[in-house]
């Protein structure tokens, strides 16, 4: 038994109590509710409104003892079967992000209501979550920060994940991250050769840089990032990953700090992908003859991809550089019809 925040109803009324708590989402499903003298206690989700909403339905907030139900979803879906409304279950969504102890959701419009249980369903299904975001808005400015609102748990967005054997200490509120990239990092990392120099020119936390450096133990990575509290964090997992003598952080603009640099990468990553193909000069500048560039660019339309190779093209030309497409990947789907895409570059004069 487990002391909960409580409603308590006369037996008559509790049917339609019940019914009005579901529909609006303030009843926990977690618990079972429990009869007591001539009353039902129903375990209830504490907000905000839970205060009004009592006095409105004419019942009492308490708080009480329940038993929590046996069984544990398993998914999201399956944990919010009794607090969702049936026509609403269409909704629910299938997929969302978890890094370390922090859940990342997008709650679609028709279920902005029911927002506050979504997060805590989600914290029972994956009990390592502490604190449940919903996505507001896309990422914003340079620093590429998602908007982000905490629906539930204890508000901490400072986590640490686990990715390819490497872990990252990170906030979800001030530095950008992105566990869907995680197959292109292995894919990037995996083609670095020994003694290879690699330029990662909008580090973040440092996920690609680090991954190289474990991998390829005699390739140096020099990973620069804009962001003071990113840069904060890839420092720190630069030495939490024990490759402190490899990975050479830099913070400040790219353009500052390869200004001087001609002829020196065997590799350049540009992960920045609204802006990267800006930056592309500069990679090729920086880059010896031969050298690979991996560009992310976002591009619109069924020929996302055609686009892209393109613009890359036009853009080396205009700067004076030729450069062969090697592979070209669509990466993933940003916003309908909206893609992320993967060009593997050669420098080649
Ligand atoms: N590669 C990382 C981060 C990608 S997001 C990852 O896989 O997680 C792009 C990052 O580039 C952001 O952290 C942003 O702060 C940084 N950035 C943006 N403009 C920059 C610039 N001009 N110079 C250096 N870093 C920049």
């Amino acid at each position: 038994m487990e002391e909960r925040p409580a409603l308590k109803v006369e037996r008559m009324r509790a049917e339609e109590v019940r019914k009005r708590l579901r529909a609006l989402g303030l009843l926990d499903s977690r618990y079972r509710p429990r009869v007591e003298g001539g009353y039902v206690l129903f375990p209830i989700v504490e907000g905000r409104d839970t205060a009004r909403i009592c006095r409105e339905l004419g019942c009492e907030p308490t708080r009480a003892f329940f038993e929590r139900r046996f069984t544990k979803p398993r998914t999201l879906r399956e944990a919010l079967k009794d607090t969702v409304p049936r026509n609403l279950h269409q909704f629910i969504p299938s997929s969302f992000d978890l890094i370390g102890s922090v859940a990342v959701i997008e709650i679609p419009p028709g279920l902005r209501h029911y927002e506050r249980v979504i997060g805590e369903a989600l914290m029972e299904v994956y009990p390592r979550v502490e604190t449940v975001l919903a996505k507001e808005g896309g990422t914003h400015g340079a620093y590429r920060i998602r908007g982000l609102r905490v629906i539930a748990g204890t508000g901490r967005t400072e986590t640490i994940y686990r990715e390819h054997g490497c872990i990252y200490y990170l906030d979800m509120m001030k530095t950008f991250f992105n566990p869907r990239m995680s197959g292109e990092r292995i894919r990037v990392a995996s083609q670095v050769k020994p003694g290879e120099y690699v330029v990662d020119m909008f580090a973040g936390v440092g996920p690609f840089a680090v991954l190289i450096a474990r991998r390829q133990p005699s390739a140096r990575v020099l990973a620069v990032e804009i962001n003071p509290d990113a840069y904060r964090f890839l420092v720190r997992n630069i030495q939490e990953n024990g490759v402190s003598g490899r990975v050479e952080a830099m913070g400040g603009d790219v353009r500052q700090v390869l200004r001087d640099v001609e002829d020196r990468f065997d590799r350049a990553i540009m992960d920045l992908p609204f802006s990267a193909i800006n930056y592309l000069d500069l990679a090729l500048k920086a880059t010896k003859e031969r050298a690979m560039i991996h560009l992310y660019h976002v591009e619109e339309g069924e020929d996302a991809s055609e686009k892209a190779v393109e613009k890359a093209i036009r853009e080396s030309e205009r700067h004076g550089f030729k450069v062969e497409v090697k592979a070209v990947r669509e990466v993933m789907e940003v916003a309908p019809k909206r893609f992320i895409i993967a060009l593997d570059l050669v420098k080649s004069g």
